[in-house]
């Protein structure tokens, strides 16, 4: 299969060759159908890191936002947590990549930093950061959450080993509307974190990738 077979938006498709990814893997060829289905569908995934899941929530991510006007532009749509500021730096970095050909696409990254900028505001339609820094944005209502379409859980497994992470993920997502996409990718799924993802994720599809 190829990354023109999906349904993917021209300059999106453009990101993507641009990283020279000639064709998707098999993690991408899985999942990119599900989750660009309309009306959006939840999924739970199990996937290492290095198969390529970074793509594709990124993809989804990107063929769902609008951009179309400047404040559709600063107002945050899609939602991704990790587990540490380096990874959420990271899939920002993937997120900038791909949406390379997108024109007026802004994309922040919210990750603990120095006290002195914690009073920003967060105007971008794409915000990729760790759950306790997301959690006092929105609470300082330095993040506006209303357009807020999709959440990416990113290495759940991870997340639930650090103490209290878990509960900020779930805080987090209740302050966002009701009914987004929910994704929820994990390395691994002990029965911790069977029983969180199915209820941090209702009804999902389930992949083993
Ligand atoms: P991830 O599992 O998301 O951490 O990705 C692992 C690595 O695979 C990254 O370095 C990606 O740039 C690369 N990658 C992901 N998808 C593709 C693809 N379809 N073709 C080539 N490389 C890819």
């Amino acid at each position: 299969s190829s990354f023109e077979q999906l349904d993917l938006k021209p300059e999106v498709l453009k990101g993507v060759t641009g990283m020279n990814f000639r064709k998707p893997s098999k993690v991408q060829e899985r999942t990119l159908p599900l989750l660009l289905m309309n009306p959006p569908k939840n999924l739970i995934g199990q996937s290492q890191s290095g198969t390529g899941k970074t793509a594709a929530f990124v993809l989804n991510i990107l063929s769902r936002v609008d951009i179309s006007t400047p404040e559709m532009q600063r107002s945050p749509q899609a939602l991704v947590l990790a587990p540490s500021r380096e990874l959420a730096r990271q899939i920002c970095g993937v997120v900038r990549l791909m949406g390379h050909y997108m024109e007026n696409l802004l994309v922040d990254a919210a990750v603990p930093v120095e006290a002195a900028q914690r009073s920003r505001k967060i105007e971008a339609s794409i915000v990729v950061g760790t759950p306790g820094t997301v959690q006092d944005l929105i609470k300082r209502r330095s993040m506006n959450v209303s357009k807020m379409r999709i959440m990416v859980l990113d290495e759940a497994d991870n997340m639930l080993d650090q103490q209290g992470m878990g509960d900020q993920c779930n805080r987090v997502k209740a302050m966002l509307p009701k009914n987004i996409q929910v994704v929820l990718f994990s390395a691994t799924f002990p029965e911790n974190v069977v029983t969180y993802a199915h209820n941090f994720a209702p009804q999902a599809n389930e992949m083993t990738l």
